[in-house]
């Protein structure tokens, strides 16, 4: 068969596959721990579930506005204008089948063929591959654990070209956790207006940070990024509603339109009931997701201080989000492993743990665990882990 050319380009997500591996492994019998995707295990709260529900009661089954529910764009408006300085309005908004094709919509609407796309790495799986996707070309900047992964802006000023259209950003980082310097939102809207390019701020971690840090929207830059800016965001992760598919995003309403042109070509809006959940997401009590944030906190020291014991695993404490990253260079050495891709396989083979390994983000020789699994998993996994490199080291 032959396939179109552009497929020669794209990779299947990873994490989704690492999620599938965990499956597979399962549906044979096998006991698997499962770091692998970042997925929420709680249960969607129930006040959201009751809204979905009675949307259907309704009959809310038919098309409707191509932009998303016209509340939920005002709802995600009033929301967003609280993280920034400039006010912003439901035709800032469009809602979308999860952050994943927002982000996409972004790129195709932005890009032309051949056009770069600055990518501070390690960076989420699919950045690279949706660039390439839109018919653009993904420019790595590799930052580092000792400078805490943050952006550096001589590395970044030298990798600008005539062709260099965008940056994209995501504070706190999947998979680093790492939260943007306050300082590096001043730089990146001024360089964002000194070269006209457009910053992608993937924001979908935002409220999971941990130790009293707080983590800044782009959109508190708003004003000096005025038209060069994008927000994305996602309801997956904040409202445990990965399976909903409702993600958003904010930007100038020029942009927000023709979005919304590659949408109703697409998938025409997201599920119709799933908005009604999603905005009795945003309308509803705090408290589901005060919990979830504090229970992950719990989660981030107990991961921490088990993978602590671990033999040739550095864990630094991330900053945000809900991931390890930590580096295994030494844990290679010792299990004779070749890179962390051998390393990932063989502990979903040998020690049925399913982590994904780091160079699937750009970050070789490290792998990303999720911590959104109960407590019991991760003393589970990582006394797993600890006992294989032990055992395959020996
Ligand atoms: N974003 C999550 C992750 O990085 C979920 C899977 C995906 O879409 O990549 O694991």
């Amino acid at each position: 068969m032959r396939l179109a050319r552009r497929l020669a380009h794209v990779a299947p997500s990873s994490t989704l596959a690492v999620k599938q591996a965990a499956a597979d492994l399962r549906a044979r019998g096998r006991s698997v721990i499962d770091f692998g995707p970042g997925e929420p295990d709680f249960p969607t709260p129930a006040h959201i579930v009751e809204a979905a529900k009675a949307a259907l009661d309704r009959g809310e089954t038919h098309y409707s506005a191509g932009a998303g529910l016209p509340e939920l764009r005002q709802a995600l408006a009033e929301g967003l204008s609280r993280r920034g300085d400039t006010p912003l309005e439901a035709s800032n908004v469009v809602v979308t089948c999860g952050g994943k094709s927002a982000i996409l919509y972004a790129l195709l609407a932005l890009l032309d063929e051949g056009d770069e796309v600055l990518l501070p790495a390690p960076c989420w799986v699919s950045f690279p591959e949706q660039v390439r996707l839109a018919g653009g070309r993904p420019v790595l900047l590799p930052t580092l654990a000792e400078g805490g992964f943050q952006p550096d802006l001589e590395q970044l000023e030298a990798a600008l070209t005539p062709r260099t259209r965008m940056i994209v950003v995501n504070s706190p980082s999947n998979p680093t956790g790492a939260i943007l310097e306050d300082r590096l939102w001043d730089a990146l809207a001024e360089v964002a207006l000194r070269h006209d390019l457009t910053v992608l701020s993937d924001e979908t971690y935002l409220d999971f940070v941990y130790d009293g840090r707080a983590a800044a929207s782009a959109l508190s830059r708003a004003a000096a990024f005025g038209h060069r800016l994008v927000v994305v965001g996602s309801f997956s992760k904040t409202y445990a509603m990965t399976g909903w598919r409702v993600g958003y995003a904010c930007a100038d309403p020029r942009l927000v339109q023709a979005m919304v042109t590659l949408q109703s070509q697409d998938t025409t809006h997201p599920t119709l009931f799933a908005q009604h959940g999603a905005l009795a997401a945003l309308q509803g009590p705090g408290e589901a997701l005060a919990a979830m944030t504090s229970e992950y906190a719990a989660r981030r020291r107990l991961i921490l201080e088990e993978m602590a014991t671990v033999p040739g695993f550095r864990c630094a404490p991330p900053d945000g989000a809900f991931y390890l990253f930590p580096d295994v260079r030494e844990a290679m050495a010792r299990t004779g492993c070749a890179d962390d891709a051998e390393l990932a396989l063989r502990l979903l083979r040998e020690a049925g743990v399913a982590v994904v390994a780091g160079s699937a983000f750009a970050g070789p020789g490290h792998v990303r665990l999720s911590y959104a699994v109960s407590r019991d998993e991760i003393r589970a996994g990582a006394g797993r882990i600890r006992t294989w490199v032990r055992e395959a080291g020996q």
